[in-house]
């Protein structure tokens, strides 16, 4: 098949792309690389199945593929805060070109959304029955509500226009390929313990966070595509939650840094808790992480090392 990854140059765009590859598929890419890195990709250069396309969804683009997963978005608050008002663009009228592309071409088009969509979550862990708790009008909605928006987006072409759609829910990824200075708590933790800089925990570090191996998340995000009887949206995550100043001792351990704790002041609208409940996705695609958080920490820590030594 030829498979559209929008994102496809950044972190878990990339692995995806690797593994369409490993299955026979062409690729193409399309990224405007402002998260997303050609390093990311280089490996894919000269394979005869891949190209990258350098374009910003916002504008519509004609391709002719059989299937598209939707990445492209920045995914990191300090990122998808720079420009809020392209994050909702992007969110927005990339989703739309994606779904008129979708339309046009009788492509299935699986849209990468996010546990931001429950926002500050008071039911706990999160089902997705669960409307969520956003604040439309705080400094994450221009991703909150953008996400929110795409999958509205989503349902409403499936339903009016009868459009092949998946939706899947992502809970916080870590894993190579994370942007060094994206601002993200995985990647924050490990290079400041790697350089033995202080590790800026924000509040009080009692707000809880659980995370998914990037090989397990891109097994869920695969089967979802090829499953044929769920629309979604589905959880993709992993449920083992923690706090994030236990996430902190815990990549001390791991890497035998000496860094010290620096408490900062918790950004706004920062969430409290959250968990996925998988059970809909065990049941409907045979899914669940496999990779335990010391080895995916391990295999994170050991590419931020080379990339940190290389530098
Ligand atoms: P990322 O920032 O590494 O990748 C996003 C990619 O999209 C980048 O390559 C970027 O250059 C590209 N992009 C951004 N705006 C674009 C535009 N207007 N046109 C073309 N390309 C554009 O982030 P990621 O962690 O790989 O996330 C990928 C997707 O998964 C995003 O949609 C994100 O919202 C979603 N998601 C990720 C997580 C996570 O924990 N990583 C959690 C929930 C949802
Ligand atoms: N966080 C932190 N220190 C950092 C970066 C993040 O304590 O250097 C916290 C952040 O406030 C949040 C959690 O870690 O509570 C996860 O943050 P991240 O940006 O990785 O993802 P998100 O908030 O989108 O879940």
């Amino acid at each position: 098949m030829r498979v559209l990854v929008t994102g496809g140059a950044g972190f878990i765009g990339s692995h995806l792309c690797d593994r369409l590859l490993e299955q026979g598929h062409e690729v193409i890419c399309l990224d405007n690389l402002f998260t997303g890195s050609k390093d990311n990709i280089r490996h894919l250069h000269n394979h005869s199945h891949f190209e990258l396309l350098r374009h910003d969804l916002i504008e519509p683009i004609l391709l002719e593929v059989d299937q598209v997963y939707n990445l492209a978005c920045p995914a990191s608050p300090i990122h998808y805060q720079y420009n809020p008002v392209k994050t909702i663009k992007t969110n927005i009228l990339g989703t739309l070109n994606m779904l008129g592309l979708a339309k046009r071409v009788k492509a299935r088009i699986l849209q990468a959304s996010t546990s931001e969509v429950y926002g500050n979550p008071i039911e706990h862990p999160q089902k997705e029955s669960y409307w969520g708790n956003v604040n439309p009008i705080g400094v994450r909605s221009c991703y909150d509500e953008g996400k929110r928006a795409a999958e509205t987006l989503m349902m409403d072409y499936h339903r009016q226009n009868g459009v092949d759609i998946r939706i899947v829910r992502i809970f916080n990824t870590y894993g190579p390929r994370m942007a060094e200075n994206d601002g993200r708590v995985v990647s924050n933790f490990i290079v400041q313990a790697l350089r033995g800089r202080p590790l800026t925990v924000y509040g009080k570090g009692k707000q809880t966070r659980s995370f998914c191996y990037v090989d397990d998340l891109v097994n869920g995000i695969m089967a979802m595509m090829e499953c044929d009887d769920i629309t979604g949206p589905v959880n993709l995550g992993n449920p083992s939650e923690r706090s994030i100043m236990d996430f902190a001792q815990q990549i001390l351990s791991l890497t035998g840094s000496k860094s010290k704790i620096e408490y900062r002041s918790l950004p706004a609208d920062d969430p409290v808790q959250r968990r996925p409940d998988i059970s809909l996705a065990k049941q409907k695609l045979n899914w669940k992480p496999e990779v335990s958080i010391e080895d995916g920490l391990n295999q994170t820590i050991e590419y931020f090392k080379e990339k940190l030594e290389l530098r």
